[in-house]
């Protein structure tokens, strides 16, 4: 039957991060919600029907943004439209704050957060791929207590996440970047990558992440502007096509963008 209604659910908020773990621990069903804009579509559509919604927006601290060492560490809860106007953000790692301000439209960036995005893990979202790129950690918290994921090592395929049962997101730490860049061919209705690149220029050389093509962000080192669309293109393998764009059209588009992103991230390294 097709309804805009979820399904019943328990609603719990939580004021301590573990109080929320212990919620999560006590039922299998139970999931977090930050900012809504990815899981309540999903249980209007009966496409995830959680026994209990555990709601993150109270516990202190989840939102803060800090200058860590040679980074910033970014709260799982700030919103997407935070982290496009942070200074701390813009003048440690200018490409996130760009990335930030490209996702979806005002009001979908007034809500939506990067610990949901990142561990919604879609493949068209904007975040995984930039944050691959950057080599950054994310930092997550659960029954086993504390621990830090490389965004590499985070995304584990569509929608799925090294995230173990009952793991929270609580922030993401971004090392200092400069010489980056990240460009994409956002669908139409939504903002969405099609494809987005990521890049990042260290000591010369170039680190591509593909995001929007396959499941996961893909990486890639390149030597030159002029290797990157070959590289790109034997990079990339189990391409996805939907209605929208083809795998061999989506493949086209990452070798493209993927010039585009290091021809900007070798201007501004
Ligand atoms: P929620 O919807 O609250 O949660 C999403 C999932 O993550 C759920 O499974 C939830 O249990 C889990 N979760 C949430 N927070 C945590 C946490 N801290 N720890 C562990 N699990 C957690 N995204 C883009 O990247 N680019 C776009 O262009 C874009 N366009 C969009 C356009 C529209 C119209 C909409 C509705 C969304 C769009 N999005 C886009 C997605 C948007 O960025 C979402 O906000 C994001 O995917 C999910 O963040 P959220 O805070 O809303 O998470």
């Amino acid at each position: 039957m097709y309804t805009m209604r979820p399904a019943g659910f328990e609603y719990h908020r939580p004021e301590s991060l573990d109080e929320a773990v212990s919620l999560l621990a006590q039922d299998g069903d139970a999931r977090p919600i930050a900012g809504g804009h990815s899981l309540l579509p999903m249980m209007k559509l009966r496409l995830a029907t959680p026994g209990t919604l555990v709601d993150l927006g109270r516990i202190p601290g989840l939102d803060r943004i800090e200058r860590d060492g040679d980074g910033v560490r970014i709260g799982a809860l700030t919103t997407h439209d935070t982290v496009a106007t942070s200074r701390d953000v813009n003048s440690t790692c200018p490409v996130l704050s760009e990335a930030a301000g490209g996702i979806g439209d005002q009001q979908v960036r007034n809500r939506g957060t990067i610990g949901g995005s990142v561990a919604h893990a879609d493949p068209g979202a904007d975040y995984p791929t930039v944050l691959t790129a950057l080599g950054a950690t994310i930092t997550v918290t659960g029954p086993n207590g504390e621990r830090e994921i490389a965004a590499g090592d985070f995304f584990t395929g569509i929608f799925e996440t090294a995230l173990e049962p009952g793991e929270i997101v609580t922030s993401v730490f971004v090392p200092a970047t400069k010489g980056a860049a990240y460009v994409k061919h956002g669908h139409p209705a939504s903002g969405y990558a099609v494809v987005g690149v990521a890049a990042v220029v260290e000591d010369g050389k170039g680190r591509l992440a593909i995001g929007g093509v396959t499941g996961t962000p893909v990486d890639a080192e390149v030597d030159s502007i002029e290797s990157a669309s070959e590289t790109v293109a034997s990079a990339l393998s189990g391409a996805i096509g939907d209605t929208y764009a083809s795998g061999e059209y989506r493949t086209h588009l990452a070798t493209v963008l993927a010039s585009r992103a290091l021809t900007t991230a070798f201007e501004r390294a």
